[in-house]
């Protein structure tokens, strides 16, 4: 065991603040990485604050992060996909069984004895599982993830979740070049929903409660914005959507976006809001639409992801912060205020 540094939550009410955690020596099949940017997801908000209690409760103390980017520092013995020195990354997984039928179709988000980032049971050491707002981190290599060497690695890191948990449904319902795709809120997960469904050639219609985000909208790859809270905006695409994807954080009326959908359209939900969403069935019966969710992306499906967006460039736009902006970032995420992700750049953990 060795000490890393790191920054955790003591409490569903407590501010993140510096601590110092344990993480194994690597064994044989572990790669030992030096964190160099880690993203700040909306999930990490929701884990911390414990929003998700009744699904998912959290374990303090509680240090997250599941958007890492960093370099190889050590391998274990019986390494052969990595060696000091390489770039590395991690996402929300870091264990599975292996050997049920969902880790056999490469959908290891699925195995009933997957292993999340962090706040779930550590099988190493005890305890739970600590996240990526640390300086290093140590994962077995099938969990880790190769970078392409021409991308920005603070704009890479938030592919790790936001990237993957976008292309993985959007690859699942078939967004091609022809299909009319929508994506709501633009905020992490939507401007990366946003840059896929323009790369994949569908024709991109972004739903945004913020109107001052429209001509980002617009650079970033849609080729139209609608204001959601303008009605009459909303009834000219009535029937006309192949697949929407819904990214929205909080509390919402998915039903005006049912509604949008044309016959055997597709509305998928990524975003987690802490309360059930209410859904009247009369939008889903006529026009046979369907409603679903998706999670993340298995392990060959995000290196699929990771290596697109290496051939057509694509990575997060990111807000680099230092990790003491930690808790102002949070706040910040809950006004809609952050274009696109936040992305720690943990070189400021040294100072503490
Ligand atoms: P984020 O950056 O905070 O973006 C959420 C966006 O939702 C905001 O930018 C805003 O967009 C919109 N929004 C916020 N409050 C709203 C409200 N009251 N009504 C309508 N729209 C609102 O969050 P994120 O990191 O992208 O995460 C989004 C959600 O996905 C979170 O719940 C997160 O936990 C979840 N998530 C799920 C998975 C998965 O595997 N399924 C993975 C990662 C994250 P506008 O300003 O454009 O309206
Ligand atoms: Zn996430």
């Amino acid at each position: 065991m060795y000490n890393s540094k790191a920054y955790s939550a003591a409490s569903a009410t407590s501010p993140l603040a510096h601590t110092t955690i344990a993480r194994r020596d690597p064994t044989e099949h572990d790669v030992q990485i030096e964190i160099l940017f880690c993203g700040i997801c909306h999930s990490d908000l929701h884990t911390v604050r414990d929003e998700w209690h009744s699904m998912m409760p959290t374990a303090y103390p509680c240090v997250p992060g599941h958007e890492i980017v960093g370099r190889v520092t050590r391998v274990g013995s019986a390494v052969a996909r990595f060696k000091p020195g390489d770039l590395a990354s991690v996402g929300c997984l870091v264990d599975s069984d292996r050997t049920c039928p969902e880790c056999q179709a490469g959908l290891e988000q699925f195995c009933p004895n997957m292993t999340l980032t962090y706040s779930f049971p550590d099988k190493h050491l005890g305890g739970v599982t600590y996240g990526g707002y640390s300086d290093s981190i140590v994962v077995d290599e099938h969990f880790v993830l190769r970078v392409p060497a021409n991308l920005d690695l603070a704009g890479a890191a938030p592919l790790l979740c936001a990237g993957v948990t976008t292309y993985s449904p959007m690859r699942h319902w078939g967004v091609t070049k022809g299909k009319k795709v929508g994506v709501v809120g633009l905020g992490g997960l939507g401007h990366m929903g946003v840059k896929f469904a323009h790369a994949l050639g569908a024709h991109v219609v972004v739903f945004t409660t913020s109107p001052s985000k429209k001509d980002d909208a617009l650079r970033l790859g849609a080729d139209e914005v609608v204001v959601s809270r303008n009605a009459d905006e909303m009834q000219k695409h009535a029937g006309s959507f192949d697949f929407i994807l819904d990214a929205v954080s909080a509390d919402h009326d998915i039903n005006a976006y049912i509604q949008l959908l044309r016959r055997d359209g597709n509305l998928t939900l990524v975003g987690a809001p802490e309360k059930p969403l209410a859904v009247s069935s009369f939008g889903l019966l006529f026009a046979r639409r369907s409603l679903s969710g998706s999670l993340i992306g298995g392990i060959a499906e995000t290196q699929e992801m990771l290596d697109f967006c290496g051939a057509h460039n694509i990575t997060a736009d990111v807000e680099v912060i230092p990790i003491q902006k930690v808790n102002e970032a949070y706040e910040r995420l809950l006004k809609s205020d952050v274009k696109y992700r936040f992305s720690i750049d943990m070189a400021s953990l040294k100072s503490e």
